[in-house]
């Protein structure tokens, strides 16, 4: 069986591409020449297709980029409340501050609403570019501290090797981790052949899965 490691559709036999999603599928295992990672799915070859709706999942599930749309929302209501009111000078000593207020919170939040959005857009791009190694799980923890939509994120540290270097990574998701996924055990990893260091797992965690 085939599972889409983007929305999380199974296929009994194998096809390129996903009906639901129009994701690639990875390759059937039979092509995987026989190693040590029994069980992985192996990553279809570069490019790649990664639905388009994917740099949405991954901030859907990033804590910045909600904390980041929030405060940006803010700032919209004190900016559109305040302004009319200092411009009307009838009630400036109100407006003022609520305009300060709502310039400082759109500051702050559009670059990181911008910085994560480019993130995710280039954890889309190493999906769909990047090269395959193996590499292997650290830890899997979750992340009590944050809360997204009443749900705590789960992070999967890993490492790697790309040309006799070891590299460490790691992803956030707000779906668990699916239980083959405990330190030690091998993973795929996608990396940047011109930039090591932007890596994301495969299959990618930022399905659809429970979201
Ligand atoms: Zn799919």
């Amino acid at each position: 069986m085939i599972t889409c490691p983007w929305c999380g559709t199974n296929y009994t036999s194998f096809q390129p591409n996903c009906d639901n999603c129009g994701g690639s599928l990875p390759l059937p295992p039979e092509v995987v020449p026989a190693a040590s990672s029994v069980s992985l799915a192996t990553p279809p070859p570069p490019p790649r297709d990664v639905p388009r709706q994917a740099v949405w999942h991954i901030l859907s599930s990033d804590g910045w980029a909600i904390s980041g749309l929030v405060f940006s929302l803010l700032g919209l209501v004190f900016v559109v409340v305040g302004i009319p009111l200092t411009v009307s000078l009838v009630a400036a000593f109100v407006g003022l501050p609520f305009g300060g207020l709502g310039v400082l919170f759109l500051s702050g939040g559009i670059p990181v609403l911008v910085w994560r959005y480019q993130m995710a857009h280039s954890t889309v791009e190493v999906l769909r570019e990047g090269e395959a190694t193996v590499g292997e799980i650290i830890s899997v923890t979750q992340n009590y501290h944050v809360r997204v939509n009443g749900r705590y994120p789960w992070a999967v540290e890993y490492d790697y090797e790309v040309g006799g270097r070891l590299y460490a990574d790691k992803v956030t998701t707000l779906s668990r981790p699916d239980l083959s996924q405990q330190p030690g055990s091998p993973v795929y990893v996608l990396y940047m052949r011109d930039d090591p260091e932007q890596s994301t797992v495969y299959p990618s965690p930022y399905g659809y899965y429970g979201l």
